[in-house]
């Protein structure tokens, strides 16, 4: 089959200690201080076959993730952005769906014809930060799309603990194909459920909710929040067609930071504003901006606010801590979307009526364009880039 590999150089930064498990695994731990010089390409790799316990799925869409943007972007030392864990060569991808076509031994579940979406982060199941139920903590985590082959490709394997079943959802929107591209977009939106419902320990039906970002995650957080009862939502971006977007997922305001700076505001003061005075009761940043974003955030916050912060900075970010102590209020780190019955939930919302996220998808491309698709990735103007494999 045919499939889209990001190949990058193995050069580790001067400083940067690589341990021996890297070295001798060659999966870096933070792929930004290890691997320079990525690039894209197509190639021909034989198809995958089920091991035990795993299915094959023949992908029908495939979400074009900030991830993805980030590793062919680089810094200015060649070095990518993305800072997870991978291992280059790698097929990219990992916000799929599709359907089960072969069914590998000691299956349970699943079985040929079934419409499933896949975490993409594949814990192991054995370590103690699983055992725990902290499956996004996962000591040995490897993750679809850049240290297990991804789904930029006709067909992936993946063991059946990690799929959730679509077939609900075909029947309520009577189409396979719009079941697998709204299926593909559980993952971007379960690593914002994640944050808000399982980290943070939920958020009261009446709150005033703010979005920092509207990218797919902050999009997410946007229509969840509408979804599950918030009093006002408030969505802060700098790029117009992603703030319309958060408007349309139901956004009370949307705001371009500059332009409220320009005009002598502040994200603060509409966070003030929109809730009466009274201040944000959750925070999603989802903008990897803690350095601008902090400070306003921090000016904000109702008393017991919960910030969840979902965006990937390696920055430092000036807070005032003393914020949290007068107010009780918290800031809650997460990634992921593993565990904490993320997966099924959103996928009851969707077959519900609960939530809608379809609009999120602003354009489509065949596979055979999936290069040409993350590079469109890099203007951040899209809601989310769907890759449609016929
Ligand atoms: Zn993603
Ligand atoms: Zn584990």
């Amino acid at each position: 089959m045919q499939a889209i590999e990001l190949i990058a150089d193995w050069d580790p930064r001067p400083g940067y200690p690589v341990t021996d498990a890297e070295k001798a695994s060659g999966k870096a731990t933070m792929a930004c201080h290890v691997f320079r010089n990525p690039r894209l390409e197509v190639k021909e790799v034989p198809d995958p076959t089920p091991g035990p316990g795993e299915v094959v799925v023949r992908i029908r869409g495939c979400g074009v993730c900030g991830s993805d943007t980030h590793s062919i972007e680089t810094d200015a030392d060649g070095y990518m952005i993305f800072s997870g864990p991978a291992s280059f060569p790698c097929i990219l991808g990992h916000e799929y769906a599709g359907e089960v076509v072969e069914v590998g031994p000691g299956v349970r579940n699943l079985r040929r014809g079934d419409l499933v979406t896949a975490e993409g982060m594949l814990y192991c199941g054995v370590c103690e930060a699983c055992r725990k139920g902290l499956f996004n903590q996962c000591i040995r985590l490897d993750m679809v799309g850049f240290s297990s082959p991804g789904a930029y490709a006709r067909y992936i394997a993946v063991h059946e603990k990690h799929c959730w079943k679509l077939n609900g959802l075909a029947e309520r929107l009577g189409s396979a194909q719009a079941a697998c591209e709204q299926g593909a977009l559980v993952e971007p939106v379960g690593c914002s459920f994640n944050g808000m419902f399982v980290a943070a320990g939920w958020m009261l039906p009446g709150s005033h909710v703010a979005v920092f970002g509207c990218g797919p995650i902050g999009l997410g957080a946007v229509a969840l929040a509408r979804a599950t009862g918030a009093a006002t939502i408030v969505a802060f971006d700098l790029s117009a067609p992603r703030l319309q977007a958060a408007r349309d997922l139901g956004a009370d305001e949307a705001w371009d930071v500059r332009e409220l700076a320009a005009a002598g505001g502040s994200p603060a003061d509409v966070m003030r504003r929109v809730s009466g005075g009274w201040g944000s009761d959750m925070v999603v940043e989802a903008a990897g901006a803690a350095v601008q974003t902090m400070p306003e955030i921090e000016r904000a916050l109702a008393p017991a606010a919960k910030v969840v912060y979902l965006g990937r900075t390696g920055e430092r970010a000036p807070v005032m801590l003393d914020v949290l102590v007068s107010g009780a209020s918290r800031i809650v780190g997460a990634r992921g979307h593993a565990g904490g019955g993320v997966y099924p939930h959103i996928i009851r919302m969707l077959e519900h009526g609960v939530l809608d996220i379809g609009g999120m998808i602003s354009h489509r491309a065949p596979l055979s364009e999936a290069a040409a698709a993350v590079e469109r990735s890099r203007s951040r103007l899209d809601s989310k880039i769907m890759l449609v494999v016929d």
